[in-house]
């Protein structure tokens, strides 16, 4: 089992299969980015490999994020690859939600258990403003899509900021009031490429929650602490909200996961400083045991947590779309 100095188990593996995407959000990447080429990416021959060796060690679920993962060409047939592994208990995917209308059913049959869709407004101009894309329509008519295909649970993320759309936190809970999908609220991380985040913009969760009360009376949900999200249902059993209080109330004592890069390396942390190179590994000769090695190690070494807000916060060098959320 993956154990780390703080006796946290590593339980949950995030791969992004791209650092690529169509939309260019403010708070993830410039508008020129740079992208790692083909060559670069672990082959889904590869992933599937480094995933049953992760799962040998302990893993149970595998989210799948990019960049934008759909972008990538067949991911559903991946999907088909990791669900078929012994011991794998789910897979799942965080996507813009921006092809959903022509894969939702795919993935569906796939295996897909559960999906993730950021949104941060439903007005279409400020849509424009924060991804550099008017793709609104395409977005809602995804989240239609995931419903439809009976990609439970569906999931809308919305990255609340301080005067670009925290006016909207009322009408996301509305939502989730009326739908059948679970709204939740993340607060703004500085993971964008250092031209957006500073404190002042983080609503925290406190305030979040406060204002959704406003909308109508919540109550909270027993939840596995080492899920990010804390949760709430509507008292009057219509929906449910969810708070990433990654900023202001960090869960790092409970923390489970890892992330797998799109170019193979292995991040103990989201806001992690050092990497441990899976793909050299693989691309060596490397046996079973030796990417198990780099699994250990990479555990051996996590930190208790982040220090945002704190003295001797140093942002990662990755912006978000090439770490993969
Ligand atoms: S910041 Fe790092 S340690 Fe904390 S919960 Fe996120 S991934 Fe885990």
């Amino acid at each position: 089992m993956l154990v780390d100095r703080f006796g946290r188990r590593a339980r949950k593996l995030r791969i992004s299969v791209t650092d690529r995407c169509n939309f260019r959000c403010v708070y993830c990447m410039p508008e020129e980015a740079e992208f790692k080429d083909r060559a670069e990416l672990l082959t889904y021959e590869e992933i599937e490999r480094v995933t049953r060796v992760a799962v040998q060690l302990g893993i149970e679920k595998v989210r799948l994020t990019g960049g934008e993962p759909l972008v990538r060409r067949d991911v559903e047939r991946l999907v088909e690859r990791l669900v078929s592994i012994p011991g794998l208990r789910a897979v799942s995917m965080t996507t813009n939600g921006y092809f959903l209308p022509a894969k939702a059913a795919a993935l569906k049959r796939a295996g897909l258990s559960g999906i993730n869709i950021s949104l941060d407004t439903l007005d279409r101009d400020r849509f424009v403003l924060l991804t550099r894309r008017d793709y609104l329509r395409e977005v809602l008519a995804g989240i239609g899509a995931a419903v439809a295909a009976g990609l439970e649970p569906v999931k809308v993320n919305m990255v609340v900021m301080r005067g670009y759309n925290d006016d909207e936190v009322e009408t996301f809970a509305a939502q989730a009031r009326s739908r059948a999908l679970v709204v939740r609220f993340i607060e703004f991380m500085p993971l964008d490429n250092g031209s957006v985040w500073n404190e002042s913009l983080v609503v925290p969760a406190h305030e979040i929650i406060a204002r959704v009360q406003a909308v109508a009376p919540l109550e909270p949900v027993e939840h596995d602490k080492s899920d990010p999200a804390r949760r709430w249902r509507f008292k009057d059993g219509q929906g449910e909200i969810g708070v990433i209080a990654s900023v202001t109330e960090p869960f790092c004592g409970h923390c489970d996961r890892l992330r797998l890069t799109a170019d193979g390396k292995l991040r103990n942390c989201l806001f992690a400083l050092d990497e441990y190179d899976v793909r050299a590994v693989l691309r060596g000769g490397g046996s079973d045991a030796d990417i198990a090695a780099v699994f250990s190690e990479a555990v051996a070494n996590k930190w208790a947590g982040h220090l945002i807000n704190r003295e001797g916060f140093v942002k990662p060098e990755r912006t978000m779309h090439a770490i993969g959320g």
